[in-house]
């Protein structure tokens, strides 16, 4: 890949001071309770490490993996459970954490998951919220970016399973 082929979009410090933001708002919002952050496999598992260690109550930490991307850049429209989180949900206060929200399938249909398994509460963390391209009303709680268009790589986020270890988010030119 030439560096021409990918250009920067949030530089590491841009992110790391929106998720100090981020888990102070979500610390403020859950004092008190129980909160379960749960990350949804792999592309949030980056950003998921840096923003529990930025929220300073009490937590547990679990992950779900789905699949609804193939291995393009495009959504099949279609969301399979492929692992499930280990703990219980049920009367638990769950924070979803997802890399992006784009046209809003996924969250939709992982908030629905756990709202059917019984969880107390369901709130969305979304680092980055495509929202122009949103075709599934969802609401995101905690947004962290808002970005109108492109494919994105980096911090987490993959093309092909490649370039989640950038520790920076780039626009790539799929040319
Ligand atoms: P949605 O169900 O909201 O349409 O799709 C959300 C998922 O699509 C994200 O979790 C992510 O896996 C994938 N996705 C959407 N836009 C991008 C992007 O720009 N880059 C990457 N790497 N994945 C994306």
């Amino acid at each position: 890949m030439h560096s021409t082929d990918k250009e920067l979009v949030l530089s590491s410090t841009e992110i790391h001071d929106r998720i100090q933001e981020l888990g102070k708002a979500i610390a403020d919002d859950y004092q008190g309770k129980e909160l379960v952050v749960i990350g949804v496999l792999k592309g949030a598992f980056v950003f998921m490490a840096d923003l529990v260690r930025a929220i300073s109550i009490p937590l547990s930490t679990d992950f779900i993996q789905v699949s609804s991307y193939g291995s393009g850049s495009s959504s099949s429209g279609e969301i399979t459970l492929v692992t499930s989180p280990a703990q219980a949900i049920k009367e638990q206060h769950i924070l979803l954490v997802e890399d992006i929200v784009d046209t809003g399938l996924t969250m939709r249909w992982l908030k629905q998951h756990f709202e059917k398994e019984g969880a107390a509460s369901v709130r969305i963390c979304s680092l980055i919220d495509k929202s122009e391209r949103r075709e599934h009303s969802i609401t995101i709680d905690y947004p962290g970016f808002p970005i109108s268009e492109g494919f994105l790589i980096g911090y987490g986020l993959d093309y092909d399973e490649k370039y989640r270890n950038l520790p920076a988010i780039y626009h790539l030119n799929l040319g």
